[in-house]
């Protein structure tokens, strides 16, 4: 035994020598993070949508506006991060070489921690080569941004499935025609939306309390506005409070006050930010986690798993009947078709890839925007005003689109892979993957 700490003192001390030969030293993680942090901050400089939320120290954010460090030097400093990065793998490796439980081993979540950081900012160094001009393709730039490429579906593959719809929906002429006509009995009136809005989230802050230890200070508002290019955003404050703001440009349909409730307030992106918070900043004194910067991996993260807690809090048949009992009758809507207007809705949410390809084709040059409306309310069923809104948010948000689908697919695949269709079980590995630094090429 006393053998084996010996052992164990040498092959540290050699990995500490090896690590003093190498060019580039490792400086501690928390201060690679808080380059990290400045990095996203001063690139936020640059391109106004890349920092969804910073509630880190607010000094920072005002050096990083006085200093407005050119792009070029960005990247040269993400470059030397990365680099370090590196470095300090080969020390932890060189150091834990030796005898299986020679060396201590750091535990998953700080190798976790590494990954994440290593990949976010090559997303933010790719970013910054966009800026500069460089011009990705549509798969090109989801890799190097979200760590993750959407597969590709012939027309065949959606035509299929609109044929499926087309029995479903009453009535003749083109079936966008016919799902629209349908679907507008189901939209919410004005005067109603905030009770629906306000009824739904209470439901899914219900259904996620139970499973989820969410710090007693947490809360959110919701505004309604209008010209933007997304339907719905949560803006993340810090200290477990958001701003969710509901655009009301185009009717709201009364399927939308589930998705919204679940994806940006419970277990949505309020509750993963706020367990973000409190368990990798408050508890670690992870700082790289006071950023969130949109065009990288964690949004992919974020959008998965906003998508896939719609499924895990209301699992088989009871969002429909809770919308059936309660929503359908709060927005004076007839609650005999809930049934009927759920089955169209399951039949057009499986067309949700074939925005990707509308935004594949149209990013890629090989589409114009009057193509891109028109294949998406060919394939994706869009009526004309929702299509042209997706092509704006193309243009913003361009391959951004994959994390919704792709997304909660890889979410799904992942929680589902460990836990079955255990309910229960489910919510386990659901709010542990919320609570930690997992990259979507992991998820596989
Ligand atoms: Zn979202």
């Amino acid at each position: 035994m006393n053998g084996m700490v010996r052992t164990t003192a040498i092959l540290v001390a050699l990995g500490i020598a090896a690590a003093a030969q190498t060019p580039v030293s490792s400086p501690p993680m928390n201060t690679i993070a808080e380059r990290y942090v400045k990095l996203v901050l001063a690139l936020g400089q640059h391109d106004k949508d890349y920092v969804d939320a910073f509630y880190g120290p607010p000094e920072w954010k005002t050096e990083a506006e006085r200093r407005k460090q050119p792009l070029a030097d960005i990247g040269a400093a993400a470059d030397r991060l990365l680099a370090e990065i590196a470095a300090s793998t080969r020390n932890e490796s060189a150091a834990s070489s030796g005898e299986a439980g020679a060396a201590p081993k750091g535990d998953d979540l700080v190798r976790l921690r590494r990954d994440y950081l290593k990949r976010q900012l090559e997303a933010l160094r790719a970013r910054v080569r966009m800026l500069e001009g460089t011009k990705l393709s549509f798969d090109e730039e989801s890799k190097a941004l979200y760590d993750a490429v959407a597969p590709t579906h012939p027309d065949s593959y959606f035509e299929g499935l609109i044929k499926e719809l087309d029995r479903a929906l009453p009535g003749d002429g083109p079936v966008v025609d016919r799902y629209d006509a349908f679907r507008r009995r189901f939209i919410v009136p004005a005067d109603r939306l905030s009770r629906v809005f306000d009824r739904a989230i209470a439901e899914c802050r219900t259904r996620s309390l139970p499973h989820v230890q969410l710090p007693p200070a947490e809360s959110f508002t919701v505004e309604y506005v209008k010209n933007k290019p997304w339907s719905g955003y949560n803006w993340y404050q810090g200290s477990f409070r958001s701003l969710i703001q509901v655009n009301t440009d185009l009717p709201i349909y009364i399927d939308r006050a589930i998705d919204l409730a679940c994806h940006e307030g419970y277990p949505g992106h309020h509750v993963y930010n706020a367990l973000l918070e409190k368990h990798l900043v408050r508890d670690r004194g992870w700082v790289e986690f006071t950023v969130y910067a949109l065009f990288s991996p964690q949004s992919l993260i974020a959008e998965g798993t906003a998508n896939y807690g719609i499924e895990v809090a209301f699992p088989g048949e009871e969002r429909v009947a809770f919308e059936r009992e309660v929503l359908f009758p709060l927005a004076g809507l007839d609650p005999s078709q809930a049934e009927a207007y759920a089955k169209v809705r399951a039949l057009v949410d499986r067309l949700s890839y074939a925005g990707n390809e509308a935004a594949r084709k149209y990013l890629n040059g090989e589409s114009t925007r009057t193509q891109a409306v028109d294949w998406l309310q060919r394939y994706a069923m869009m009526p004309a005003a929702s299509a042209e809104q997706r092509t704006r948010f193309f243009d913003t948000y361009r391959s951004y689109v994959i994390n919704y689908n792709l997304g909660k697919d890889l979410v799904k695949q992942y929680v589902e892979s460990r836990a079955g269709g255990q309910p229960q079980k489910r919510w386990q590995e659901f709010v542990k993957l919320l609570a930690s630094p997992r990259l979507p090429s992991a998820l596989r």
